[in-house]
């Protein structure tokens, strides 16, 4: 019987039950699910090197005939490695492998061919490429290869698949056959986007993402599937946005009151243009009937904060309560102060949620909320637990948004609809997130940009050293310390290894404060350590009655202790850029000069480790640095997968692939502006891959 799109891959020729099991277990059930399987790349004479021409150093793809291979002992009679000797017409190469030789020895034939890639090297006179990736290729495929040109593609597999014979040759044999499949295919785009995009039909896209007949024709299947991608991405936020602003009203904020204005008037400062704009743009959104969803990003120390208390007083003075949420307790208790302090004698009540309360204080807390005797309520997510009832929520601040991700936004926001409330909400980042990536993760947000940092800051100057560095690193502390200055020495705390990270940081704490800084004033923070005690040790050293504070990374985002102007950062090569940004901004934040200092563990970094560290010395911009670890990282640690909360990516790049997600972009938003409900003939495909693959994503949405 002929296979049809939705045929289970077990009744494929040569499948059957026990080998179907592997492709289950990779997610591949349907015939559907294996024509999704794509090409991790693609061979032909085109980027294929001869063995005779090529190069040291030089990472390399060779098709060619296996001479020979074994195993070969080394001279001293320990160890061992498998070798395999590789040529075409043009010379021989051999391939060496120092794990797996049994398996080796069994997995080749002599004189079968295999496409090979890796990076050549010397050994003794001879070149070589160490545990490279391989592809067998078949006598017919290789001849086509050489006479005709085709491109054959190149599946991923796995250990685990190639014992199944689920190689990439395996994935050819199986896709090839089903081809003719492709014909079934339904149509997602309506006629208009494609024209006007220039992409592939959907049918030809498949069958030419798998066995390219030309490099154009692969190109535009790339192009159409990615444009695909992200144009379903994007319509999901289009969806989000315009049924936040659609259908749910909002609250008018009628004015701008005194308190307002006397804040502005009495700060130390005068808000750069930047803040200026970004107030404007919050102002507009609270005055229109539409509730406010918007993201404020700025890097660190470019003055979020006071924008959040100006929009938080506003509200107030509008006769609402608002939420001011932040990622852990520590910077709620912060912000608390913060917020104390500002607010000062202007008769504005904010109260503090947190665990480890007393019962009678917090029940004194909650009923004061409950009848709007506190204007501003902080604290962590627990603002949204069930026995929290606030009377007249207006406007919820989240700060440091990506710790949160976008499910726990939407909750917020469904318990506060739930309550009666629908409130403007503005979201506050310090991770400064590379436009397109905001475009996707905050797509149905509006985005409002902090692009200055006040003036009169220095640029901080940072350096990275080597444990041998460490006696001069000490004296440096001592000189600005006697200068009247403040430091932080911050070691790595992760969760894998937190017990042994938690206790280098005590022990160091204890050790400089015993010794090498016996006779200056030391405090320890870290997240193991009770709230008061946390509280206590921030307040101490605020008030400049500690010199050095030790810390975990507990210290990560929002401390502002404008005095301190040193870090030091041990064990640097163990944080992510973004993080050291982040941690980075804890000194620099006043007019004096701030350094810090990226110590590095081992004696001898990996390259690559040091080009990433580096970048820290070069530039103090958050963008560009987001931007790089983005690139090391991907999307999807950087962000963590789970927390993004958008659709997985097959083909398209967040980042490499701007220009295609903002054709996407304006696509989708103007076909949600023509046709809302997706009620029009033409745009039938896009309605039923949405209701079926992107639905439940949106109701998550509609409330976010
Ligand atoms: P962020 O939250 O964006 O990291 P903060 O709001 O904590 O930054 O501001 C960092 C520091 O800069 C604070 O000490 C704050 O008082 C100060 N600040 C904010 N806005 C200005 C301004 N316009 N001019 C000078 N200093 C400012
Ligand atoms: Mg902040």
């Amino acid at each position: 019987m002929k296979p049809n799109l939705q045929s289970d891959v077990k009744f494929l020729p040569g499948i059957g039950p026990k080998r179907s099991e592997t492709l289950y277990e990779i997610g591949i059930v349907t015939v559907w699910d294996l024509l999704n399987y794509f090409p991790r790349r693609y061979l032909d004479r085109t980027n294929i090197s001869r063995i005779g021409q090529l190069r040291i150093a030089e990472a390399a793809t060779v098709v060619g005939r296996v001479e020979n291979f074994g195993l070969i002992k080394n001279k001293s009679g320990r160890g061992s490695r498998f070798r395999l000797i590789l040529s075409d017409d043009t010379g021989s190469i051999n391939l060496i492998w120092f794990q797996g030789a049994q398996f080796y020895e069994k997995a080749f034939e002599i004189g079968e061919v295999l496409a090979v890639y890796g990076k050549v090297d010397f050994y003794g006179r001879e070149r070589q490429i160490t545990h490279p990736e391989f592809d067998r290729l078949s006598d017919e495929e290789d001849e086509n290869f050489l006479h005709t040109g085709t491109i054959i593609p190149v599946y991923p597999s796995s250990e685990a698949l190639r014992r199944k014979w689920f190689d990439s040759r395996g994935f050819r044999r199986l896709i090839k056959p089903l081809l003719d499949v492709t014909e079934e295919i339904e149509e997602t785009l309506p006629l208009e986007i494609r024209e006007k995009y220039k992409l592939l039909n959907r049918a030809a896209t498949y069958r030419q993402i798998h066995f390219p007949l030309t490099h154009d024709n692969l190109h535009k299947a790339q192009e159409r599937i990615k444009f695909e991608e992200l144009f379903f991405l994007q319509l999901l936020m289009a969806f989000r946005k315009s049924q936040i602003h659609a259908t749910q009203k909002g609250i008018v904020f009628e004015k701008v009151g005194d308190k307002t204005k006397e804040l502005v008037d009495t700060l130390p400062f005068q808000l750069t243009e930047a803040q200026k704009n970004v107030m404007r743009e919050i102002r507009a959104d609270m005055k229109s009937v539409h509730p406010m969803n918007r993201l404020l990003q700025g890097d660190v120390g470019s003055g979020k904060t006071v924008v959040a208390i100006l929009t938080m007083l506003i509200a107030v003075e509008n006769g609402f309560q608002t939420a001011f949420m932040a990622p852990t307790e520590i910077l709620a208790e912060q912000h608390y102060y913060v917020l104390q302090e500002y607010l000062w004698g202007m008769n504005v009540h904010v109260v503090l949620l947190k665990g480890g309360q007393k019962k009678s204080e917090r029940e004194k807390i909650l009923h004061d909320i409950q009848t709007h005797q506190a204007d501003i309520v902080v604290g962590t997510h627990a603002i949204f637990q069930e026995q929290v009832e606030f009377n007249k929520l207006g406007l919820i601040v989240i700060d440091e948004q990506h710790r949160f991700g976008v499910m726990q936004r939407a909750e917020m926001r469904r318990k506060s609809v739930e309550k009666g409330f629908n409130p403007d909400v503005l979201v506050m980042t310090a991770t400064p997130i590379p436009r397109t990536l905001a475009m996707s993760l905050y797509g149905d947000l509006d985005i409002s940009i902090i692009g200055e940092l006040p003036t009169g800051r220095k640029p901080i100057k940072t350096a990275l050293r080597r444990e041998d560095a460490r006696d001069k690193i000490y004296q440096f502390i001592r000189d600005e310390i006697k200068k009247g200055r403040q430091c932080y020495i911050v070691y790595p705390l992760i969760e894998t290894s937190e017990k042994t990270d938690l206790k280098a940081a005590t022990e160091a704490y204890e050790k400089l404060s015993s010794k090498t800084f016996s006779d200056l004033r030391l405090g320890l923070l870290h997240g193991k350590m009770k709230s008061a005690e946390k509280q206590e040790t921030m307040t101490l050293f605020k008030n400049h009655k500690l010199d050095i504070l030790v810390s975990t990374t507990v210290i990560e985002v929002g401390v502002n202790i404008p005095n301190s102007t040193i870090m030091v950062i041990e064990h640097a090569e163990r944080f992510g850029l973004t993080q050291l940004h982040q941690l980075r901004g804890r000194v620099g934040r006043g007019g004096e000069q701030s350094y810090c200092i990226l110590l590095v563990g081992k004696d001898r970094l990996m390259d690559e480790t040091e080009q990433r560290l580096k970048i820290m010395e070069e530039t103090t911009d958050g963008f560009r640095i987001a931007e790089e670890d983005l690139k090391l990282r991907g999307p999807g640690e950087f962000f963590g997968t789970k927390q993004s909360g958008i659709p997985e990516l097959k083909l398209a790049h967040i980042l490499y692939d701007q220009d295609i997600m903002k054709l996407a972009r304006t696509a989708a938003f103007e076909l949600v502006k023509t046709d809302p409900q997706l009620r029009h003939v033409q745009n039938g495909g896009v309605r039923k891959k949405f209701e079926t693959e992107y639905k439940d994503k949106m109701e998550l949405g509609s409330v976010g």
